[in-house]
């Protein structure tokens, strides 16, 4: 692995031989944090310190959103074809940087580099829906409600908009967000994970280099203090968060009772059911990819796979097979592919969490059929895919998020069992279901409580044109992400009522 090359913005030029500062990202260049609370962050496939990111509080929370607000004023009045037409430039520029910045991604979450490359095109999917404002953002008319009387509806932007994210999708999920604020005619103020900052001062960078004016696109760095900060601050109109479920249950109640529209993304445990019918040569690479995969750091990863009827136990055999196969290393190894690949966890912390899992699900009494621990390599957070059989649905491996690379597999009778292990979870992100039988998919799409359904895929995540629509404890709020919902979170109708007699 060498040395990062970002075109300018050289402070984020993280080497294994420097430790850079990082900083804020503020009115269209970078801005110095005042903190002196620093955090390492780390390179998970080595251990070794790629920066350090200042934990901003009030003062640099009002800094940004100060500027964001400034720039507001002029930036709600550009028309909505030139935010458009800037919205095309950065489509250009995020496909010429595609590999840089899934080098970036790589290099401070771990994943492996295709994988990056996919979460980067997903993001680069949200701009180009966002470069289609001018017909999102269209009102509605009613000519003649009464006589001489006309109705109109019309969307405005509503200020500073600000985005709180996760580690495990630098790239994609601050593109969920900041596209369509700002093709809307928001401002925008993002708050990535202190745990991967990189890739959000590029973007910075990159909103810049398109030709957003200053103040439309900042970055704060930080933690708790730095949301905290966000939300309270009275300038903060819109706040959308994606993230672990008791904090995205915390940002939604803080905002929610300061007046402040909020959608907030949360956990899961998603299943993924196998009927006796399922054609097992998809079905197993399928499961296999969706649990193990950016080592489980997925929201719309399988935790559960449920073997239903006689299928279990050629289900676990093939899976198990696959995992003791699988290639433990970096995400730029050369030669390996995203699917076969078992990356790194991101941090220390995550790696221990993991690893207490597992050690539970055996005092459990579930049946360990491949063990992931012992598989570290230098001094990187590495853990092998690690499958667990007979599972029952009210073990914890069965109902608590892990978000690493833990399979867990129950055996269950019929599809109405599986169906009603589905419902009992507290999470409704996503299920999937591998059959041949159209009734029982259509049974599976009609039943299943969760908000994102795959039928044959184990990864169902909406294109850009369609929400992401996690249910229940995985999401907080009623507009979600992307889609419609997302051209609706960031606007609000004003509706104008006309007489001329
Ligand atoms: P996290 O909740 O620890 O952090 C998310 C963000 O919240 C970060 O920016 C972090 O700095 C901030 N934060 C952390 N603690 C806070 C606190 N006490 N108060 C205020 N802000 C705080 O989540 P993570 O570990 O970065 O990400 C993994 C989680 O995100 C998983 O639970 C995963 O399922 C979830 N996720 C959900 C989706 C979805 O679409 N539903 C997508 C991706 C990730």
């Amino acid at each position: 692995m060498t040395g990062i090359q970002t075109r300018g913005g050289d402070e984020l030029m993280a080497t294994r031989q420097t430790v850079r500062e990082i900083h804020n990202f503020v009115g269209g260049r970078p801005a110095d944090a005042q903190t002196d609370e620093r955090l390492d962050v780390l390179d998970p496939a080595t251990g070794e310190v790629l920066g350090r990111v200042p934990l901003s509080g009030a003062s640099e929370v009002d800094q940004a959103v100060m500027v964001a607000a400034g720039a507001f004023q002029s930036w709600q009045d550009e028309p909505v074809t030139r935010r458009a037409r800037r919205m095309f430039g950065l489509q250009v520029l995020l496909e010429r940087e595609l590999d840089q910045l899934a080098e970036l991604v790589t290099r401070e979450n771990g994943k492996h580099l295709d994988e990056a490359r996919g979460e980067v095109r997903r993001g680069i999917e949200v701009v180009e829906l966002a470069a289609g404002m001018t017909t999102l953002m269209k009102g509605e008319t009613l000519d003649q409600v009464a006589l001489g009387v006309d109705v109109s509806l019309h969307r405005f932007p509503l200020g500073v908009c600000c985005g709180i994210t996760p580690f495990n999708f630098p790239a994609m999920i601050p593109l969920w967000f900041a596209p369509l604020a700002i093709a809307a005619g928001n401002t925008f103020v993002l708050k990535p994970s202190q745990r991967t900052p990189l890739t959000a001062n590029r973007l910075a960078e990159l909103f810049a280099e398109a030709g957003f004016p200053a103040g439309v696109f900042n970055v704060v760095h930080g933690a708790q203090r730095a949301v905290e900060g966000l939300i309270d601050h009275p300038h903060t109109r819109a706040v959308s968060f994606v993230g672990s479920a008791p904090v995205a249950g915390k940002v939604y109640e803080r905002s929610a009772s300061r007046g402040k529209r909020v959608q907030a993304l949360a956990g899961a445990k998603n299943h993924l059911v196998v009927m006796p019918d399922a054609d097992l040569d998809l079905a197993v690479p399928a499961v296999f990819a969706s649990a193990f995969s950016n080592a489980g750091q997925r929201c719309l990863a399988g935790s559960v796979a449920v073997g239903v009827g006689e299928i279990g136990d050629e289900l676990v055999a093939a899976i198990s097979r696959m995992a003791r196969d699988a290639r433990v290393a970096p995400g730029d190894e050369p030669g390996t592919d995203a699917d076969g690949t078992i990356t790194p966890v991101t941090t220390p912390e995550a790696l221990a969490r993991i690893t207490g899992y597992i050690e539970l699900g055996e005092r459990e009494g579930a049946t360990l059929c491949v063990d992931g621990r012992g598989q570290g390599q230098g001094g990187g957070f590495f853990l092998g895919p690690t499958v667990f059989d007979q599972v029952a649905p009210e073990m914890t491996l069965a109902r608590e998020e892990i978000f690493g690379p833990v399979l867990a597999v129950e055996r269950l009778e019929d599809l109405d069992r599986a169906i009603a292990a589905i419902n009992a979870s507290e999470f409704g992100n996503a299920a999937a279901i591998f059959t041949r039988d159209g009734g029982a998919a259509r049974k599976f799409v009609r039943e299943a409580q969760a908000g994102m359904i795959g039928v044959n895929v184990s990864v169902p995540a909406p294109v850009a044109y369609f929400p992401f629509a996690g249910w229940r404890g995985s999401f907080y709020g009623d507009l979600h992400a992307t889609g419609r919902d997302g051209v609706e979170f960031f606007t609000e109708k004003k509706v104008v009522t006309s007489r001329w007699t």
